[in-house]
């Protein structure tokens, strides 16, 4: 299933003009011509939506950390904001704009939002569904770094011509959207190995107490760095053993890079990936404040590294990485195969004869010498039906 071929070719007439209004070229998204608003307006909507839904289905909505936020006596008050910005900003692009279909979506999700209780929604007696969404989650993790990175692309753009809603932008959506969904399922997963461990070498504990009593920062940085050693080697792994290279595959099929585009990575990889990586955090007795930090480091800084941000940082480039060395990790050229496999310390890359980073140039552009298919279900299956056929 092809989400992008579904609404070009079968769905509804209007899905496909929204799509179209959505991504509309530069000249007719400029101020004023109500494309903003709409574009606002729309993400207003969905994430009234979502806190209305939490509040209605309290069951589905199940990530701990947030029932701070959904107990907080301001939530409702907030929907409410939030739902009238949203009527407010739909109307002045319908005013606005020649073309309705994005002013309209978002008037119509807004009313649904309303419909199902807007701000002063009860909850359903219903009886527990037993699942678990982080369907709030993924929207404020989606605001956050969409608010975080989207500017920062704008005003130092490595391609200025690459638009927010390029062509795959909704296939790595998705990708988002499952990673950050069943975040609590997959840190269940892969934290597994490590409690086994920890209960079964209790002979290490004098150095894990050793290692709690270093100060917090070179705790942080030593845990960083013994992470991204891990994942240098299962990374390289990953090139060379050509039916874990069918599973990396998928994250090298972007074609264009931006802050989303790192999200695009095949779901075993990403299990097996956060099992190698958290293994020696969890394990060596680092604080919890250290391991806790170096998650929301790791989650911003790939994104950072993905980004479709300028700046050519030739020396800093040697010692820490930056957009242009992770970019060249996905050149399609040859000189950027099997290089750069690090992703915060290039001096692992410089141990073993990977590093690659020529002054002042970028690689002319993204992907793979390989027909990966699109669409989240093709990709999903591709490292079992890849027939490693290249396109060169
Ligand atoms: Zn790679
Ligand atoms: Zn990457």
């Amino acid at each position: 299933m092809n989400i992008e071929d579904k609404i070009d070719e079968k769905a509804l007439p209007f899905l496909r003009k929204f799509m179209r209004d959505l991504e509309s070229p530069r000249q007719v998204r400029r101020f004023g011509s109500g494309w903003l608003s709409g574009f606002f307006a729309l993400l207003f909507a969905i994430a009234g939506l979502i806190m209305v839904i939490a509040l209605r289905f309290p069951d589905w909505f199940a990530t701990p950390e947030l029932e701070i936020v959904k107990q907080w006596t301001g939530f409702r008050g907030a929907v409410h904001v939030i739902l009238l910005a949203s009527y407010a900003l739909s109307l002045l692009s319908l005013l606005l704009r020649p073309r309705k279909a994005l002013g309209l979506m978002a008037l119509l999700i807004g009313l649904g939002a309303t419909l199902l209780g807007g701000a002063n929604v009860q909850p359903e007696e219903t009886r527990s569904w037993g699942m678990f969404f982080g369907l709030d989650f993924f929207i404020v993790n989606l605001l956050a770094t969409g608010f975080m990175f989207a500017p920062l692309e704008r005003f130092r753009p490595h391609r200025r011509e690459q638009r927010l809603f390029r062509n795959e932008w909704r296939e790595d959506l998705f990708y988002f959207l499952i990673s950050t969904m069943f975040v609590q399922v997959l840190a269940f997963i892969t934290l597994a190995p490590s409690t086994i461990i920890n209960e079964n070498t209790g002979s290490w504990d004098a150095f894990r107490a050793f290692v709690a009593s270093m100060p917090w920062l070179l705790q942080f940085v030593i845990a960083v760095f013994i992470s991204d050693f891990a994942q240098y080697w299962y990374h390289r792994l990953f090139h060379q053993v050509p039916f874990l290279w069918g599973f990396h595959a998928v994250h090298h099929s972007a074609k264009s890079m931006d802050w989303l585009a790192g999200s695009r990575m095949h779901i075993v990889e990403v299990i097996l990936l956060r099992t190698v990586t958290s293994l020696p955090l969890f394990t060596l007795g680092f604080d919890a404040s250290v391991m806790q930090a170096y998650i929301g480091f790791v989650y911003i800084y790939s994104s950072l590294l993905h980004a479709n941000v300028g700046g050519n940082f030739n020396r800093l480039g040697h010692w820490l990485a930056t957009p242009r060395f992770h970019h060249w990790h996905h050149g399609l050229e040859r000189e950027a195969f099997d290089v750069n496999f690090a992703i915060h310390f290039p001096i692992i890359d410089k141990m073993f004869g990977t590093f690659h980073l020529p002054e002042d140039r970028w690689p002319k552009d993204y992907g793979i010498p390989e027909d990966v298919p699109n669409g989240y279900l093709k990709q999903f299956a591709y490292p079992w039906t890849r027939t490693g056929k290249k396109t060169d």
